[in-house]
């Protein structure tokens, strides 16, 4: 059984195959926070920090999160929605942190179903799950967007960075890239160094870097610094398209 906040087809908006049309399942619940990023909500009168998708990760959204326990139910609904769309898109399997149900029999069926049917999965992860990809072959199959987060991120270093969850990635999936969210401020500190760090565990992955921002206000103001930043390291600069066309609205 697992959680789904929301599924939609729309535009990829980040990463490597931003542009791509792209079919979403967001699921519910993450094993981190990120206070770090900055974005404001109220619980009950309480303001709280997360990060632009907390209504996927804070379980006090959990009331509005469609509970999936039948893959035969989940595969008929894409399949009909495949139908509509005229073919199978890329499918995006986002969070929250989506991997956190990587060995439910649920999940794990439908990602088999996609493969067998030849369609391309990227998974949205924090890359700090530790999977068994010789007990669930299915993904090896699958692309690995490895979304690590920084110290801008408020979570300690020891929770957001594991080695081994890393290096299985690295070792076992078809294809996978590093993707980074940085703002103005970290550019000018410890990005750089940080960076360092996870390359010399995954050197063989691309790096992509986008600026930090839950709307187009704060995109505007960390954009010019990452893209210099991108330019000085030979880094890939990846806008976050989503919010520059749609700014703060879900489900697009
Ligand atoms: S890991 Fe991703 S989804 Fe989870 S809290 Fe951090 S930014 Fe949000």
């Amino acid at each position: 059984m697992f959680y789904l906040t929301e599924q939609f087809f729309s535009i990829q908006g980040e990463g490597k195959y931003a542009g791509v049309p792209s079919y979403f399942l967001r699921t519910g619940g993450c094993n981190l926070n990120c206070p770090g990023f900055g974005a404001e909500y109220e619980v009950d009168g309480e303001i709280r920090l997360g990060c632009d998708t907390y209504f996927a990760v804070d379980s006090s959204y959990a009331k509005a999160w469609i509970k999936v326990d039948n893959s035969d139910v989940l595969i008929s609904t894409l399949k009909k929605e495949f139908n509509t769309i005229g073919y199978n898109p890329h499918i995006v399997i986002t969070g929250g942190e989506p991997l956190m149900y990587h060995s439910d029999m649920v999940f794990y069926d439908v990602v088999k179903w996609l493969i067998d049917e030849g369609i391309e999965i990227t998974f949205e992860t924090n890359g700090t799950i530790e999977i068994d990809f010789e007990k669930y072959p299915a993904y090896k199959s699958c692309i690995f967007a490895l979304s690590l987060k920084l110290a801008n991120s408020g979570e300690p270093a020891q929770k957001r960075i594991v080695t081994q969850a890393l290096e299985n990635v690295q070792t076992y999936a078809k294809e996978a890239f590093l993707k980074f969210t940085i703002d103005a401020q970290l550019v000018e500190s410890t990005a750089r160094d940080e960076i360092q760090d996870i390359q010399d565990i995954l050197p063989e992955l691309d790096v992509y870097c986008m600026p930090v921002g839950e709307s187009r206000d704060t995109i505007w103001k960390n954009d010019k610094a990452v893209f210099e930043f991108c330019m000085k390291h030979n880094f890939c600069y990846s806008d976050r398209l989503h919010i520059r066309v749609f700014d703060t609205t879900q489900g697009v």
